[in-house]
């Protein structure tokens, strides 16, 4: 057996999924996926259960076999390379540490299939430990870890063979808010240290437009629109990325030549729809501004309820159609439920989507 070759631990290689078709009994989990990340690049692959997300990783890692297309690593295709030739470090949802070994075992347990002698395994899985900053917890046991610490020996365990492409499939949803919150962090910061090319699978919107360099928004066993977080959230090509990235209002508008009109204010509209006449548009809560009053240029609307989320508050309106909107605001700003409020569209484009959409 050959140790990874010396260019191994100097970067992240080049991932190309070229027209990746998976079928499962009768059922295509993937529809010809296209998708190239570049060397050291995190991606995150966002979309609804269902919608392939675990399957694109598997086809990658090696873990399913594709019924159609072709994986590049660095250029060279991978379809018929075994799982453990593939160089690839993967880390799942729910904590797969092996019970009857400790952390330290667990995390040199690649390189001992990789029949790493023993001086170097001990010492490298000692070197992946702290790089995720448990060092001092070498000896323990899973059941004698948080869900978070678990995770950390994964991500080592995922490490220490230094491969060149790391997939994590839902590696925080299993732990509580704040937890989530520094992993992501931390897996962002040795990501970009280790200039490893990383695919991060997750459903959370928020959790993929935090970490990732660019996102790629899966649906239906495809990706819809691929980008930089800032452009998916301000010129969402669809209206279901609009509608997944980013939380929006769907408010009734009539769309004509390329420009919406709703509630007496004329926008425009991103992409380019192909349809006119009456339409919904998605509006940001953050493109509208709750007004004391409503006022002319205003939409006069009667607080539903208000909700304090720690740096803002957010606060349902019933419009005066019965249309209901959330606005985000400052939290000094203290609406009732019952109150008479106006809003104001303060946004330059909108997107639309029909109105079964
Ligand atoms: P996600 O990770 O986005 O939630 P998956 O990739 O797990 O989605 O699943 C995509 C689709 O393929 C789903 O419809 C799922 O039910 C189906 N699927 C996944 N794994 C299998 C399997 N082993 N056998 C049959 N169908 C599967
Ligand atoms: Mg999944």
């Amino acid at each position: 057996m050959t140790s990874p070759s010396p260019s191994a631990s100097t970067g992240g290689a080049t991932v190309e999924l070229i027209d990746v078709v998976k079928d499962y009994a009768g059922h295509r989990a993937l529809t010809g996926v296209n998708l190239s990340v570049r060397p050291g690049e995190f991606v995150a692959l966002l979309g609804p259960s269902g919608c392939g997300k675990t399957t694109a990783l598997r086809a990658l890692s090696g873990l399913e076999q594709v019924n159609g297309g072709s994986i590049l690593i660095d250029g060279v295709d991978v379809v018929d390379v075994p799982v453990n030739k593939r160089d690839i470090g993967m880390v799942f949802q729910s904590y797969s540490l092996f019970p009857h070994l400790t952390a330290v075992e667990n995390v040199e347990f690649g390189l001992r299939m990789r029949k790493v002698a023993a001086g170097d395994r001990r010492a490298r899985a000692a070197e992946s430990l702290e790089l995720v900053g448990l060092g001092h917890l070498a000896a323990r046991y899973a059941h004698q870890l948080s869900g978070g610490q678990q995770q950390r020996i994964a991500l080592a365990r995922a490490l220490v063979t230094r491969p060149r492409v790391l997939l994590l499939d839902e590696p925080l949803s299993a732990l509580d808010a704040k937890v989530r919150v520094q992993l992501r962090d931390e897996i962002r910061r040795i990501q970009t240290d280790l200039g490893i090319t990383t695919l991060f699978v997750t459903h959370d919107q928020e959790e993929a437009l935090a970490v990732a360099d660019r996102v790629a928004v899966m649906r239906d066993g495809n990706i819809e629109q691929i980008g930089t977080p800032e452009e998916l959230y301000t010129t969402p090509s669809t209206p279901f990325v609009a509608a997944f990235v980013g939380l929006s209002n769907r408010m009734p508008a009539t769309l004509s030549n390329g420009r919406v009109t709703l509630y007496g204010e004329t926008l425009g509209v991103l992409g380019s729809p192909a349809m006119s006449g009456p339409v919904l548009a998605l509006v940001r809560p953050e493109d509208l501004l709750l007004v004391p009053q409503a006022t002319p240029g205003s939409i006069a609307a009667k607080v539903v309820a208000s909700s304090f989320l720690g740096s803002l508050r957010r606060t349902r309106l019933a419009l005066s159609d019965g249309t209901l909107v959330s606005v985000q605001h400052d939290v000094s700003e203290h609406p009732e439920p019952g109150q008479s409020v106006g809003v104001r569209l303060r946004g330059n484009a909108v997107s639309v989507s029909g109105v079964d959409g």
